[in-house]
């Protein structure tokens, strides 16, 4: 099995990235998010601690982590989240004979990813992201859904993300150095998918 790390800092296009790379290349997508919110339907320590929007530990995040490792090839976003989750998934790597291909880790301006993060529309249904700038529709063109701004999408929201991602998660760039490939998304989604595509092949 192989595995495939996202780095980004918040607002730099780390689930649009998965998604390409999941749909073209193959790998299962296993978001952080999406693995607690899956577990949480079955298990009700995670399910009281999300919703009182509580921490779920490192150790708990990397048991439901080996439990949804089976077969597949997986690009995983949003973990590593520390150096202390990145010590442990060495060890889960090792135990389920896994190997870490590569670390892509997606460089973006602040200031353009700030202002991404502002500008965004989420549909209420399926959760498609959309640009204000780029769309004049008010329902999503997949599902016709409404499309909203989400609560957590201000600025200050975003500037608190990014110092935490600036004190926890950066230094996992300097961890993981020599398996880094960086790639900016500073410009066009056509200009990252271009990107990947290049370390891709
Ligand atoms: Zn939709």
């Amino acid at each position: 099995m192989k595995c495939i790390i996202l780095l980004a800092s918040p607002g730099a296009g780390k689930g649009t990235a998965s998604d390409y790379i999941e749909n073209k290349y193959n790998y299962k997508h296993i978001s952080s998010g999406s693995l607690l919110r899956n577990e949480a339907l079955k298990n009700k320590e995670i399910k009281s601690l999300i919703d009182n929007g509580k921490f779920v530990s490192d150790e708990l995040v990397m048991d439901v982590l080996n439990k949804n490792i089976k077969k597949d090839n997986i690009i995983l976003d949003g973990i590593p989240r520390n150096i202390k989750q990145a010590k442990l998934l060495d060890s889960l790597f090792e135990e389920n004979n896994i190997n870490l291909e590569k670390v892509i880790f997606i460089d973006i301006d602040r200031e353009i990813a700030a202002k991404r993060v502002i500008n965004r529309l989420t549909c209420e249904d399926c959760k498609k992201v959309y640009n204000k700038d780029l769309i004049d529709s008010k329902v999503c063109m997949i599902c016709g859904g409404n499309l909203i701004t989400r609560e957590d999408d201000t600025k200050e929201v975003f500037e608190k993300r990014y110092d935490t991602y600036l004190k926890e998660t950066k230094p996992l760039v300097d961890y993981y150095k020599d398996k880094l490939i960086r790639i900016y998304n500073d410009d066009t989604l056509e200009s990252l998918y271009n990107n990947l595509d290049k370390e891709m092949r």
